[in-house]
């Protein structure tokens, strides 16, 4: 950084301050960026870290709320893509010289699954078939189509799988249908797309971080592991040859360098029996199969972020470590019993904990993650043992 620079640091302002608010607060404090959070909670795990009175307290979905924080910084970024695009787009009109990034086009074609695929598959990207349904029986129809069991999803608002019906026959329809539709935030029929089920053998996913200039770096292919729709286990490097690896990277970036704006972006991908990727998703931010990263990489996947959008040289995406697991700790009602493993975790060689400073333990809600890095994946899944050991049903 030149001298005069640090001068004039840019002001960075996040929509949203959950956990990966916190960890980019995190990386932000090295460098010395001031950072504004927007979150409802006065106490959200990303204000937490950054000592100063200028977070705005309020919904990222409310205009006024989004003005008031653009209206204290030079650039605007994301931890969430579920935020008032409309808005973001009005203020980027108004103001051309605030920048925002990913660009609002690439939050809005992301936050709207189907549109995501629709834009996806026109840049000639593999995926799963998928079909807008609007009515059951158009749903029925699509069974007929791509044969049981089929996916049902919420184009918006999805996380977590919290917007995924599994449909195993006809007879599932209905309540299938009905339990989107009650539990979206819009339950007009339109909202509902479908896709055909994949019989993957792993899940895969890269973080793709890409520069003001375009330029794109992507980190290692990890094998990701869901249990009941949430990440569970990632693992880095994925247990893959190099020359599908190297395709499931190539697919990632073909699918990034089709979308605007900077910063990083979590790719999601099926590998199949046969060798075929398919594209689930993309984040366009920060993802959890990236946060190994910040151990396990010669950059992590935050300050990767910062650079991005800040028009700084981006850090290399290069392993520093022979491989890494991460496990995320979900809530499951009693705090003292889901934070075990990280009691366990300070008895293992390798392992960092990282606690979100979340007040509520939910069930399901994500409270922190344990990231164990080795010379070799079989140290790491030795390290990884009694800390999995450690997780209490009802938690991941
Ligand atoms: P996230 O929290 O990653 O944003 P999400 O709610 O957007 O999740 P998806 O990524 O669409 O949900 O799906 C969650 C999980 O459900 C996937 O990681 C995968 O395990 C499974 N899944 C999704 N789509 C399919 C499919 N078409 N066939 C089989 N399994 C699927
Ligand atoms: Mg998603
Ligand atoms: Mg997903």
């Amino acid at each position: 950084m030149k001298q005069n620079e640090s001068m004039v640091l840019p002001r960075v302002g996040v929509l949203g301050g959950g956990q990966l608010g916190r960890m980019l607060v995190e990386a932000a404090n090295r460098l010395n960026l001031h950072v504004s959070i927007l979150d409802r909670g006065e106490g959200a795990p990303a204000k937490q870290l950054a000592a100063h009175d200028q977070h705005v307290d309020g919904n990222f979905q409310d205009s006024d709320k989004i003005r008031e924080l653009a209206s204290q910084v030079d650039i605007l970024t994301v931890e969430i893509e579920h935020v008032n695009v409309s808005e973001l787009i009005r203020l980027k009109q108004e103001n051309p010289n605030l920048r925002i990034h990913p660009s609002p086009r690439t939050i809005k074609i992301i936050q709207d699954k189907f549109e995501q695929k629709r834009h996806l598959n026109a840049n000639g990207v593999p995926l799963p078939a998928f079909q807008e349904v609007k009515s059951p029986e158009e749903l029925k129809e699509a069974g007929k189509q791509f044969g049981y069991p089929l996916m049902l999803k919420a184009k918006k608002m999805a996380y977590d799988g919290r917007g995924n019906a599994v449909v195993r026959n006809e007879a599932d329809i209905a309540q299938a249908w009905q339990s989107l539709c009650s539990t979206t935030a819009n339950s007009t029929a339109s909202q509902l797309y479908v896709e055909q089920w994949v019989p993957f053998a792993k899940e895969l996913a890269v973080m793709v971080v890409r520069g003001r200039d375009g330029a794109v770096k992507s980190y290692p292919v990890v094998e990701t592991v869901q249990r009941d729709n949430i990440c569970h286990l990632v693992l880095a490097p994925a247990q893959i040859d190099g020359t599908l690896a190297a395709r499931a990277k190539k697919i990632a970036e073909t699918a990034i360098i089709s979308l605007d704006g900077a910063g990083v972006f979590g790719v999601e991908m099926f590998l199949m029996e046969d060798g075929g990727l398919l594209l689930n998703e993309i984040a366009p931010r920060p993802h959890n199969s990236g946060h190994y990263t910040i151990e396990a990489c010669e950059t992590s996947q935050f300050e990767n972020h910062l650079r991005a959008i800040l028009g700084r040289p981006l850090g290399s995406t290069a392993l520093k470590v022979g491989a890494a697991g991460m496990v995320n700790i979900l809530g499951n009602g009693d705090e003292r019993e889901t934070m075990l493993p990280c009691v366990t975790a300070l008895t293992v060689d390798g392992a960092t904990i990282h606690a979100y400073g979340k007040h509520e333990c939910r069930k399901g809600r994500k409270m922190g993650h344990i990231t164990v890095v080795g010379q070799s994946m079989t140290q790491v899944r030795n390290r990884l043992r009694p800390i999995l050991a450690a997780i209490k049903p009802g938690g991941n």
